[in-house]
C-alpha cells in the first residue's frame, strides 16, 4: 500500500520510490508513472521529464546522432557567478549546454530534432543554445528534412545580456529561410516554455503542439497582472486557454505526441520529398 498522503505539504517525493501528484495530490509508485509516460494515471497531470526521455519517448529507437554536443559557452560579459553556474549545470546534466540536436528519425521519417534542457539553467537561450537552434534549423534546410524542436525554457540566459536576446532574431531569421525551402517545422513547446523562447523559434512553426496543462506564453501572470492593473481569467496561458485562443494548435497527450507529429509528417513531408 502506498503511504497515507499527508493533507498540507506540497513535496514532491517521499520516499524515492514515491512521488506525490501535483495535479491531484495522489502518491503515485514511481515505476507505475514510469510504464505510464511520466503522467498521471488518475488525473493526467503530466510530470515534466528530461530530455533523454523525450528521445526515448518520440525517436526511433531512442536515438539521437547528436551534433556540436561539445559547444560551450563563453563569459562575454564575465558576469558575476556565471562560469559557477555552468559548471554546477554541466555537473548536474551532463552536457555542456541547454540544448541537444542533430539527426534522427520518427516512424523512419528522416528528421532534424532539437530538444532543450529545462534542467541546465532553466532551459536558458544563451549564444550556445541559439547557435544549435540555428545550426538545427540550417542543417534541416540543406538536407531537407523535417525539423521538430521539444521546447522548454525560462527565456533568454541573463547573464550573457544582449548576446542571449539576439538569438532571438538569429533563430528567427534562419526559420523564415526554412520557411521559404518549404521544409515543414513542427514546435513542441512544453512545460514550462516562457519568454525569449516562446516569443521566437518555439512559436514559429508550422504547426505548434503542446501538451495538457503545459505553461506557455511571455511575461508572467503577475507582471502582467501589475501591469494591467487586473485579474487575468483562469487557465490563462496554460495549453488549454491558448488553443482555444488560436495561439497553438494542438494539445496531445504524451502517449500520442510520436503517433500525431508522424502523422503530420506524413501529411506534410511524404515519401516522394524524402532525401
Ligand atoms: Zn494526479
Amino acid at each position: 500500500m502506498p503511504p497515507q498522503s499527508g493533507p498540507t505539504t506540497r513535496t514532491q517525493t517521499t520516499a524515492g520510490q514515491w512521488l506525490r501528484c501535483e495535479g491531484c495530490g495522489e502518491i503515485l509508485y514511481r515505476k507505475t508513472l514510469e510504464t505510464n509516460f511520466l503522467v498521471c494515471p488518475r488525473c493526467g497531470h503530466h510530470f515534466r521529464i528530461t530530455p533523454d526521455r523525450y528521445i526515448a519517448v518520440l525517436l526511433d529507437d531512442g536515438r539521437l546522432e547528436e551534433l556540436d554536443a561539445n559547444l560551450a559557452a563563453a563569459d562575454p560579459l564575465e558576469f558575476p557567478k556565471y562560469r559557477e553556474k555552468l559548471k554546477e549545470a554541466r555537473e548536474k546534466t551532463g552536457r555542456t549546454d541547454a540544448f541537444a540536436y542533430g539527426r534522427a528519425a520518427m516512424a523512419q521519417i528522416p528528421i532534424v530534432f532539437g530538444i532543450q534542457d529545462f534542467g541546465f539553467i532553466g532551459g536558458s537561450m544563451g549564444s550556445v543554445v541559439g547557435e544549435k537552434v540555428a545550426r538545427a534549423v540550417r542543417l534541416a534546410r540543406t538536407e531537407r528534412r523535417p525539423l521538430v524542436i521539444v521546447s522548454s525554457s525560462g527565456g533568454a540566459r541573463m547573464y550573457e545580456g544582449i548576446f542571449s536576446l539576439m538569438q532571438m532574431a538569429k533563430t528567427s531569421a534562419e526559420l523564415g529561410l526554412l520557411r521559404r525551402a518549404a521544409v515543414p517545422f513542427i514546435s513542441v513547446p512544453v512545460d514550462p516554455c516562457t519568454a525569449g523562447v516562446m516569443a521566437s523559434y518555439a512559436s514559429l512553426g508550422d504547426i505548434i503542439i503542446s501538451e495538457p496543462g503545459a505553461l506557455l506564453g511571455f511575461a508572467g501572470a503577475r507582471v502582467i497582472e501589475s501591469t494591467i492593473g487586473g485579474k487575468l481569467p483562469e487557465g490563462f496561458q496554460r495549453a488549454e486557454f491558448l488553443l482555444k485562443h488560436g495561439l497553438i494548435d494542438k494539445v496531445v497527450t504524451r502517449r500520442d505526441l510520436k503517433d500525431t507529429i508522424t502523422a503530420l509528417l506524413n501529411v506534410l513531408w511524404p515519401e516522394e520529398k524524402r532525401g
